[in-house]
C-alpha cells in the first residue's frame, strides 16, 4: 500500500513530537500500525443526551445539549478555577476548568447551542462536569458520522495533556485520511470465503468508526479471529519444530515386564481414561521424537498405575526410568506402593532422598551408572550433578507445580538425547488456557475416577456453627474414621498464622480430651523427623485427628481419613482447596469436607466457597479459578504477548479461539510449509509478526 505503517506516528497529522513521545510512553505507539491497532475498549451512543434534570451521580460518558449563560472565575486556595454555567430546558449545572481558561473565555460563546460530553460529579449541591468535551451542536451533528463513538484506553496522564478521547479520534481520522482507509488484507481468500469473514480494511475502518452495530460485530469478529489464528498457527509450528528437531529414544516394543504385569500383576481393571492414556503415551514413546508430555488428573484418578505401566516400557527396551516427586513423604509412598506393585517382577528400585545415607548414595550412584539400577524413585535428590545414569530413558515428575521449568531441564543434561518426559499433575490447566498459552502442548487427561468411589460432600459452616461440626466430627470419630483439620499459612503473615494454629490446636485439645482422643499436629516449623514422627501416628491409625498447615496437601495416604475441615478457608485458593478435599474420598466411606469461614466473604471468596461446595470436577474449579485471578495469575510469570491479546478474550471469545485452532490445524495438514500460493498472504502475515514482535515463550 501506499503509506508504510511502520511510519514512525510522529508524521502524522495533528501528532507531532510532543504528543507522539505521550502515545509511546503512555501506551506503546510507536508506529501508524500500533496505532490502527489500538482497538475501542468500548462504543458510546452518540445519539443519546441526557436532560440537565434527570442527571445521576458520577456517570462517565454523558451527553447534553444546552448553553452556556455565564463564566466565573473563583478563587481557591491554588490558582483560580473557571466555572460556565450550563443550561437546559429542563435545568441547570456547572462546566469547570482548572486549566487553559484563556483559550475556553475565547473560543466558547455565550447562548450558543453547544453538546458537552464528560462524566457527572456532584458538588456544591449541583451536578457539575469538569473538562468536559465541548462541541458546538451544528458541528457535533456535522461530525456524527456513526451513532457509535468510540472510546479508546487513556490515561491520566494523556488526559490530563489534553489527549482526550475526541482528541484520539481526531488522530485515528488522520491515519484514516492519510492512508485511505486501505489496509493489505492478512487472512487468505479461502478463509475470508470460508468463514464469511469481512475485509481487513473494512474490519478496521468498522472497529474505529463503526457503521453500525451489526458492521461492528462482524469487524470484532473479524479481528478476533484474526489474532487467536495467528497464535494458534504460531504455537503449532513451533511444537512441530520442536518434534522435528528434538530427536528421542524410540521404544520399540511392549516388552515381558509390560505384558507380565498387565496380565498377571495388575491388581484391578484400568478406567477407560486410564486406557486411553496408556494408548497415547505408548503412541509418543513408539515415535522418534522425544515425549514431552502432561498427564492431567484429579487426585485419585489413577495417576501412579500409568506411570509405573511407562515404565515398564522404558525397561522393557533396556532403558532405565526415574520418578521424581516434590517431597519426601511423596517419594517414599511412590517407592513402597511400586515395590509393592512390582514384587513378583525382576525389577531393581531404590530410593533417594535428601535423607539418605551417604552409604548407601554411594552404592546407588555406582549401580546406575553400570546399569545395575533399573529404576530411581526420590526427591529432587534425584537432580544432583553426582546423580549418573546409565541410560535415562524415561524421567516422570509428580505434581509439576512444585518444580521450576530450570530444575525439569536439569533432567535433559542427563543423557545424550533428552529421556523422554511425563509431568504429571493433580491441578488440572483449565482447557480454555492449555490451549491459548500452550498450543499443541501434548497433554493426556484422565477424566475418569476408578469405579466405586463416592464422591465427596462438601459443606460451608460458619465460626459460629463451630460446636456442631465439633459434634459431627465426634460421630464420624465414633464411627471409626479419622479427620483432617487444617490452617491456613500464607507467607507473609507466618506469624500470625503459626499463632492461628497453636490456638486452634489447643481449643480442639480442649473438645477433643486424652485419651479418648488422640491429635497429632503437623506444621512448617516442626524438626523433619518430630513431623514423620507425628505423620506416621495418623498414617497408622493411633491418633483420629491431625491437626495441620498445608504442609499435608501433597502427600499423606490414609484411606480411613474420612473428614477434611479447613479452617479460614477464604484465606485459601480455589485450587489449594481442592487440593486439599483430595486428601479424603480415598477409602470406601462417604468422605467429607468442610469449609469454615468467617461471616465477612468478599465476593470472591463467596464465589469460591460455592464452586467447591458444588463440583469436586477438577476441570470446573480450574475454570472458575481462571476467570477469578484471570490468565496471567495462574500461569505466575508473565507469559509475554500471548496472553496480552489485543482484542480478543481468551474466556469470553472461547468458542472463536476454538474454530481458529481449529483453521489453523487444517490449514497446515494441507500445506505445512505454507507454500502454497493461496496461502502467501498467511506466510507474509506470520513472518511480519515475529519480525515485529517477540512474543514467543514457550513452556515446554
Ligand atoms: P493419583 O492420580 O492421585 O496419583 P493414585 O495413583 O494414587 O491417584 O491412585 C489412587 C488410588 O486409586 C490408589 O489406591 C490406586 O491403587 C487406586 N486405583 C488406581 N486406578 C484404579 C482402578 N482402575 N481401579 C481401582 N482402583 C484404582
Ligand atoms: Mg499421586
Amino acid at each position: 500500500m501506499n503509506t508504510n505503517l511502520q511510519t514512525p506516528v510522529d508524521y502524522l497529522k495533528g501528532v507531532g513530537p510532543s504528543r507522539a513521545s505521550l502515545l509511546r510512553k503512555e501506551l506503546g505507539i510507536h508506529t501508524y500500525q500500533d496505532l490502527i491497532n489500538l482497538f475501542p475498549n468500548r462504543y458510546l451512543d452518540r445519539t443519546k443526551y441526557y436532560k440537565i434534570n434527570s442527571l445521576q451521580r458520577n456517570t462517565a460518558d454523558i451527553q447534553i445539549i444546552g448553553v452556556i449563560t455565564k463564566f466565573k472565575e473563583i478563587s481557591q486556595k491554588r490558582g483560580k478555577r473557571l466555572v460556565a454555567t450550563f443550561q437546559d430546558d429542563t435545568g441547570s449545572m456547572e462546566l469547570v476548568w482548572f486549566r487553559g481558561h484563556k483559550w475556553i473565555r475565547e473560543n466558547l460563546k455565550l447562548n450558543t447551542s453547544y453538546v458537552v460530553f464528560g462524566k457527572t460529579n456532584w458538588f456544591n449541591g449541583k451536578f457539575n462536569i469538569s473538562h468536559p468535551d465541548v462541541e458546538l451542536k451544528t458541528e457535533h451533528e456535522n461530525n456524527l458520522r456513526s451513532a457509535m463513538q468510540a472510546i479508546y484506553p487513556s490515561t491520566e496522564k494523556l488526559s490530563n495533556k489534553g489527549i482526550t478521547n475526541r482528541v484520539m479520534t481526531k488522530i485515528m481520522q488522520n491515519l484514516f485520511l492519510e492512508t485511505k482507509g486501505k489496509f493489505a488484507e492478512t487472512l487468505s481468500k479461502k478463509l475470508l470465503e470460508n468463514l464469511n469473514l469481512i475485509s481487513k480494511s473494512e474490519a478496521l475502518f468498522n472497529i474505529h468508526f463503526p457503521q453500525n452495530i451489526k458492521m461492528l460485530s462482524k469487524a470484532e469478529f473479524r479481528l478476533k479471529f484474526e489474532e487467536l489464528f495467528y497464535i494458534q498457527l504460531q504455537l503449532i509450528l513451533k511444537n512441530l519444530i520442536h518434534k522435528s528437531k528434538i530427536k528421542g529414544f524410540t521404544f520399540e516394543k511392549v516388552g515381558v515386564l509390560f505384558n507380565s504385569f498387565y496380565k498377571e500383576h495388575l491388581p484391578f481393571e484400568l478406567t477407560n481414561a486410564q486406557k486411553r492414556v496408556l494408548k497415547e503415551i505408548r503412541r509418543d514413546l513408539g515415535s522418534s521424537a522425544q515425549m514431552n508430555r502432561l498427564l492431567q488428573g484429579d487426585v485419585g484418578s489413577g495417576k501412579t498405575i500409568v506411570a509405573l505401566m511407562s515404565i515398564l516400557i522404558a525397561l522393557d527396551n533396556g532403558f532405565q526410568a526415574c520418578l521424581m516427586a516434590p517431597t519426601e513423604i511423596l517419594s517414599v509412598q511412590h517407592y513402597n506402593g511400586i515395590k509393592q506393585l512390582c514384587k513378583n517382577l525382576k525389577i531393581r528400585i531404590k530410593l533417594l532422598t535428601g535423607s539418605s545415607k551417604t552409604l548407601d548414595r554411594k552404592k546407588i550412584h555406582e549401580s546406575l551408572e553400570n546399569g545395575e539400577l533399573d529404576l530411581l524413585i526420590g526427591t529432587h535428590a534425584l537432580l544432583e550433578d553426582k546423580v549418573k545414569f546409565k541410560n535415562l530413558g524415561l524421567a516422570i515428575i509428580d505434581e509439576q507445580h512444585r518444580f521450576g521449568v530450570a530444575q525439569r531441564s536439569k533432567l535433559w543434561k542427563k543423557n545424550t538425547f533428552p529421556p523422554h518426559i511425563l509431568v504429571m499433575t493433580a491441578t488440572p490447566i483449565p482447557r480454555t488456557l492449555a490451549m491459548s498459552v500452550y498450543g499443541d502442548l501434548d497433554s493426556s487427561i484422565i477424566d475418569e475416577l476408578p469405579p466405586g468411589r463416592k464422591a465427596i460432600k462438601t459443606v460451608h459452616r460458619f465460626d459460629s456453627n463451630r460446636l456442631k461440626v465439633f459434634k459431627f466430627i465426634k460421630d464420624e470419630i465414633d464411627k471409626g474414621r479419622q479427620v483432617y483439620i487444617v490452617y491456613p499459612l500464607i507467607q507473609e503473615s507466618e506469624k500470625m498464622d503459626y499463632k492461628d494454629l497453636m490456638d486452634g490446636y489447643e481449643s480442639i485439645a480442649r473438645d477433643f480430651p486424652m485419651p479418648k482422643y488422640q491429635i497429632s499436629i503437623v506444621h512448617g516449623k516442626m524438626k523433619p523427623a518430630d513431623k514423620e514422627y507425628e505423620m506416621q501416628r495418623f498414617v497408622n491409625g493411633e491418633a483420629n485427628i491431625m491437626v495441620a498447615t498445608t504442609v499435608i496437601e501433597v502427600g499423606v495416604n490414609v484411606p480411613n481419613a474420612s473428614v477434611m475441615v479447613i479452617e479460614s478457608a477464604e484465606r485459601f485458593g480455589l485450587s489449594q482447596l481442592h487440593q486439599l478435599r483430595g486428601r479424603v474420598g480415598r477409602g470406601a466411606e462417604q468422605s467429607y469436607c468442610v469449609l469454615m469461614t468467617s461471616h465477612k466473604l468478599s465476593n470472591d471468596s463467596k464465589t469460591r466457597i460455592e464452586t467447591m461446595v458444588k463440583t469436586n470436577d477438577g476441570f470446573e474449579i480450574a475454570e472458575v479459578d481462571l476467570k477469578l485471578r484471570g490468565p496471567g495469575d495462574i500461569m505466575g510469570t508473565q507469559q509475554s504477548g500471548i496472553l496480552n491479546l489485543r482484542i480478543a478474550d481468551i474466556i469470553k471469545d472461547n468458542d472463536i479461539l476454538k474454530h481458529a485452532r481449529y483453521c489453523a490445524k487444517q490449514l497446515l495438514e494441507n500445506d505445512p510449509s505454507l507454500g502454497h500460493p493461496e496461502n502467501a498472504v498467511i506466510l507474509e502475515t506470520y513472518r511480519q509478526m515475529s519480525k515485529y514482535k517477540n512474543i514467543w515463550n514457550y513452556i515446554s
